[in-house]
């Protein structure tokens, strides 16, 4: 068969161009194939009015300059994307009358948390004790179910144990282990909006790995989210690839077990033996022949249900936010104990539970405010996609949020959770809320629509001990020459998912193994 890309991705997501990009540095062609209009996913920015959004990026852990994310980051960016630390508290959670700001070092939180509920210092101690063990038992299993088989199989099978007891139970069950008192187990659990399943629904792993990253602090990307596409698209162009994007890919070609190149929706056929998808795992299946496909495989992947979905506040606001109250930090409000809600029903329940709130514009040293002294807030609420189910307009060829936009009662959702939002907001930044001039909403019809996450998911798959126990979900399938990258391959987060694509490219490449010795 004559090819002229030595691999060709679906999706340009942070997976995905991790992938081509780590490709590239090995000195091969590579294509990125994006049905949006620009590359990123949920690394993409948008503009309105002046001010500049980011879609999926609120900060990143594990960027210090000696961790493996940066080392990996600057192999694949070619050093050309710069980390700033967030100064000061990272994450401020917020319960009802108390509020935990969380800054590294790791000591000064234990301070906070031990100040905060001063009988619980030895179930706080064994609370850190169990997020080393089990942030370190679930890199290896990554890493074990990534690798080749005959290094990952018995990798997985030595550690089998660990792997049971810290990545196959929940997050509240090891946190009840810990802790008697509820108001602790709430605070240790608040950040799970992190990785969007509850805590009574998690992996304790998934739990330990993304909240061990912060303990070291955040880090911000100068000039915003959008630094991604730009930076590794350079490297996949230094390396004679391209990435195209409107170029949806409507199926995976595969020819006795074997791939042989994606369709494009337009017709087009583009010849590779080898495809690297960033599309989803659920995407994945929906692309290939059903003839040629696993059946065991396909129903384990089947099985695994969406991570919830989510409300998006863009708030544009001129004027001296800082002296308002606004800082760099994540503000985490619950305007409860019971952390385990999402905004089930937002349809008839007047407020989100829990708000997520922060203030890009104020972590990046690139941002200039200008003259109207402008600055951006972004605020995210978990709702469940089947309160938006009936506006799926999937078939439309105008796309899903346009053919919603034409609905009345969306619109009228939409106006509605946009009023709500900004009053709750307003109850939590009073001396904020005057300056706010422009506000827009997304829900999970607008993200199935930009990135076509299934059911609008946040974070890709559900992220369940089934979901990181699942044989299925590793970079090698069972048809040759087809790999998955992204966040479904690893974890959400633009560091899981960016590691999903580069443990996609170290099984074309062992030589990429290596950087994350
Ligand atoms: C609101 C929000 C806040 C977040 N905050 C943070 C944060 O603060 N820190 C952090 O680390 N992570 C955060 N995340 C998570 C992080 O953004 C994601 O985990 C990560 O970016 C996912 O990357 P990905 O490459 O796996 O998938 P995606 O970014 O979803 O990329 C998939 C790409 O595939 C394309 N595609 C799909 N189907 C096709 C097809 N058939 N043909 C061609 N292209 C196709 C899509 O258009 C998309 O561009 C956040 C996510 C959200 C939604």
């Amino acid at each position: 068969m004559q090819t002229s890309w030595d691999a060709v991705v679906v999706g340009s997501g942070i997976g995905g161009l991790a992938a081509a990009a780590a490709l590239s540095t090995c000195g091969k062609r590579v294509l990125v194939l994006e049905r949006h209009a620009q590359p990123g996913g949920l690394t993409q920015t948008f503009q309105r009015q002046g001010w500049r959004f980011n879609v999926g990026v609120h900060y990143l852990g594990g960027f210090g300059p000696a961790e493996t994310n940066r080392r990996v980051l600057d192999h694949i960016a070619g050093g050309r994307i710069e980390m700033v630390p967030i100064a000061g508290a990272h994450d401020r959670i917020r319960l009802p009358g108390l509020t935990l700001p969380y800054a590294p070092p790791r000591a000064a939180l234990l301070r906070v948390l031990k100040d905060a509920f001063p009988r619980e210092a030895a179930g706080i101690d064994a609370y850190f004790e169990a997020i080393d063990r089990a942030a370190a038992t679930m890199g290896t299993a990554l890493m074990a179910r990534n690798m080749p088989g005959p290094l990952g199989a018995p990798l997985a099978w030595l550690r089998r144990r660990e792997i049971e007891r810290w990545v196959g139970r929940t997050t509240w069950q090891v946190v009840q282990e810990v802790t008697d008192d509820p108001q602790l187990r709430a605070a240790l659990t608040a950040q799970w909006i992190d990785y969007g399943s509850r805590p009574a629904e998690s992996s304790f792993g998934v739990h330990a790995l993304v909240t061990r990253s912060y303990l070291g602090g955040a880090w911000y990307p100068v000039g915003g989210s959008a630094v991604f596409g730009r930076e590794l698209g350079r490297t996949i162009g230094e390396g004679g690839g391209e990435i195209r994007t409107r170029a949806e890919v409507a199926h995976i070609t595969v020819e006795g077990r074997r791939v042989t190149g994606v369709q494009l929706r337009s017709g087009e056929h583009v010849a590779s033996r080898c495809v690297i998808s960033d599309a989803g795992a659920h995407n994945t299946l929906r692309l290939l022949p059903s003839g040629e496909v696993d059946y065991g495989w396909a129903k384990d992947i089947v099985e695994l249900e969406a991570s919830t979905g989510y409300i998006g506040l863009y708030l544009g606001l001129s004027g001296d936010v800082a002296a308002a109250g606004a800082d760099a930090a994540n503000t985490w409000i619950y305007e409860s104990w019971d952390v385990n809600r999402g905004w089930d029903d937002p349809q008839t329940e007047p407020r989100a539970p829990a708000l997520l709130v922060s203030f890009p514009s104020l972590r990046d040293p690139s941002h200039e405010p200008g003259p109207q002294r402008r600055h951006t807030c972004e605020i995210v609420a978990l709702v469940n996609w089947s309160a938006f189910a009936k506006w799926d307009h999937s078939d439309d060829p105008d796309g899903m949020a346009a053919g919603a936009a034409r609905e009345k009662d969306y619109a009228a959702l939409k106006a509605r959770l946009t009023r709500s939002l900004l009053a709750q907001f307003g109850e939590h930044f009073p001396s904020l809320a005057p300056m706010v001039q422009f506000a827009e909403a997304s829900t999970p019809i607008t993200v199935a629509s930009f990135t076509g996450a299934e059911h609008g998911a946040m974070y890709g798959l559900a992220t369940t001990p089934r979901r990181f126990l699942s044989p299925a979900l590793r970079s090698r399938t069972p048809i040759g020459g087809l790999l998955l990258a992204g966040q479904d391959a690893c974890t959400p987060g633009v560091a899981g998912a960016m590691m999903g694509g580069l443990m996609a490219a170290a099984n074309l490449e062992p030589q990429l193994w290596r950087l994350l010795r």
